[in-house]
């Protein structure tokens, strides 16, 4: 494991003080003052307020299977991150979990709340993509519970210790204090089958579906799948890594599996409807998409001439939708723009 963590604090500090001092139109500041402001900053970070309350309230889904809802948003300071799904499997003496939610505090509360249902550890992590509001309560179960993180190596790529995701910019202090960014254990380019502690398992990679790679996990005792954000409802999908010939590519696999229950990456649905908005989203965006684009309709027509109406009343509809179609033009003009790792 990676032990050669900077402070956070002492980052934080001196990232604020630089851009106090850019900010600053004062040029005669003396060295001395602008020493003191650190120092203030310094102190004014380390007075602890209390950690951000995330209420949270685990929903049980399935005989062993409790899962954490979040919101249909953006992460903001409001929500505190909790805006995806994660869920807590129970075997004979460990918990698997499905993602780690958008913080180390977002973790710890989780397993606080789990811990009444069963007190047992953490041992095994299972990720669905690379996307950080999915994963950063990983430190909190490693530092704590000793947990084996099996996720994408996209992460140990194109996430690093000290990078400034977006839970990092958006998230008050309060909320993303203690996270760090760590190494992925252990990754697969197969399927794999397993069983942990009398419970049978499938995790399976899809390549680039919502993300540059993506995985479900299936249950096939349970007949439970956890979509990751493979599957969304209630709301818009963010396809800005995505692929919807991908897209549908995964939702076909997931749907040759015989399952009852899905747990979407974002969204409430979770019978057998679950992934039915998904499908219909993608297959909508391929086919207007393409119609539009055999009508000689260029990139700068392509939003206009593809509404997608049936999905106006969706959340997130608004920020959403445009970008999406935008990036289905890419991919059905040239390809699939090379992956650009926005943290
Ligand atoms: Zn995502």
């Amino acid at each position: 494991m990676l032990k050669k963590m900077t402070n956070p604090l002492s980052v934080s500090a001196i990232a604020l003080s630089l851009l106090m001092s850019a900010c600053s139109s004062d040029s005669s500041k003396s060295e001395a003052a602008s020493e003191s402001t650190a120092k203030n900053v310094v102190q004014a970070t380390s007075t602890k307020t209390p950690d951000f309350d995330y209420k949270l309230e685990p929903k049980q889904v399935s005989e062993n299977v409790w899962c954490l809802f979040g919101a249909l948003e953006m992460p903001t300071k409001e929500n505190g991150g909790n805006m995806s799904n994660n869920c807590y499997i129970k075997t004979k003496d460990t918990w698997v979990l499905w993602d780690t939610g958008a913080s180390y505090v977002y973790a710890k509360q989780a397993y606080a709340a789990m811990s009444k249902i069963a007190d047992l550890p953490v041992k095994t992590i299972l990720l669905s993509h690379e996307h950080d509001d999915h994963w950063l309560g990983n430190n909190y179960y490693k530092e704590v519970h000793g947990s084996n993180i099996v996720g994408p190596e996209s992460i140990n790529q194109n996430y690093h210790t000290g990078d400034i995701t977006r839970m990092f910019r958006v998230l008050s202090e309060n909320a993303i204090r203690g996270t760090k960014i760590i190494k992925v254990d252990e990754w697969h380019d197969e399927s794999i089958k397993f069983n942990i502690g009398g419970v049978d398992f499938e995790y399976v990679p899809v390549g680039n579906g919502h993300s540059v790679s993506d995985y479900f996990l299936y249950m096939p005792k349970e007949k439970v799948i956890f979509a990751g954000d493979l599957v969304m409802n209630g709301r818009v999908t963010s396809n800005r890594d995505g692929s919807v010939l991908g897209e549908i590519a995964a939702i076909e696999k997931m749907n040759t599996k015989d399952w009852t229950t899905m747990i979407p990456g974002h969204g409430f649905i979770i019978d057998k409807t679950a992934a039915d908005e998904a499908m219909q989203y993608f297959t909508l965006t391929r086919d207007r998409v393409q119609a539009a684009m055999d009508d000689g309709v260029d990139s700068t027509g392509i939003v206009e001439a593809v509404p997608l109406e049936e999905f106006k009343d969706k959340k997130m509809y608004d920020i959403l939708n445009s970008l999406n179609i935008s990036r289905a033009y890419l991919e059905f003009d040239m390809g699939l723009p090379e992956h650009k790792v926005e943290h």
